[in-house]
């Protein structure tokens, strides 16, 4: 790796840390990258050598087993890589000869989140566990995903898939949608797919945001058997 790629990769590792501040948690839009990366005004052509440069990383990561770190770059519009996943995915077995294991941006993602974060695991204040079942529920995250939720719903039953907690009252399903992964303070809005969220019972949807990164319903079970 020349200079500029070791200097891409040491700030996508903190970005993935969550260390570095940006517009989407623990994403970097091409734009914040660039001014982070070069003295030269963002424009033109930019786009292009940054993908050069961070799938040039990628590719040396996936042929170390590491996760692929272009994925935490986005485009501001969608919160998700500006490339299709599967021309990014021929572009890094052409250069590395090896085949991400990845099946999606999001996967891919999660796994630079896991891998390289420390904090992934840790455990929420209460005030921060509030603020995560409440940025599941904001009126920016409804509204763009109202069709996602109710398809959710659908899918789910109106239950709980952590715990099987089914109740109506007053014809009103007593259900929460939450989003597997972290949103970001400001956009609390990035869903791209109803795989991206789960219908949990209100207990367990808080149990969800104990850790940083939030609960699987699985990890909650296991929670709820172990009592504690
Ligand atoms: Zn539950």
């Amino acid at each position: 790796m020349n200079t500029i790629e070791k200097k891409t990769r040491t700030l996508l590792i903190r970005v993935a840390q969550g260390k570095k501040q940006t517009i989407f948690s623990r994403l970097i839009t091409y734009k914040e990258l660039w001014e982070n990366i070069s003295e030269e005004k963002w424009g033109r052509g930019r786009k292009d050598r940054i993908v050069d440069i961070i799938t040039k990383i990628s590719a040396f990561d996936i042929d170390n087993g590491l996760p692929p770190l272009n994925e935490l770059v986005v485009v501001k519009k969608t919160g998700l890589p500006g490339e299709e996943w599967s021309s990014i995915k021929s572009y890094i077995k052409k250069r590395s000869g090896k085949t991400s294991p990845y099946r999606s941006h999001i996967e891919a993602q999660q796994a630079c989140w896991e891998y390289w974060s420390s904090e992934v695991n840790v455990t929420n204040t209460e005030g921060k566990v509030e603020e995560g079942v409440a940025q599941d529920k904001t009126v920016v995250f409804r509204k763009r995903n109202q069709t996602l939720v109710a398809e959710r719903k659908k899918r789910d039953k109106n239950t709980c898939q952590a715990c099987g907690y089914k109740m109506r009252v007053h014809g009103k399903y007593i259900i929460d949608v939450h989003h597997k992964y972290p949103l970001s303070a400001s956009e609390g809005a990035r869903v791209t797919s109803v795989k991206d969220l789960v219908c949990l019972c209100p207990n367990c949807h808080r149990i969800a945001h104990t850790k940083k990164f939030p609960l699987s319903p699985k990890e909650i079970s296991r929670v709820i058997e172990r009592g504690s």
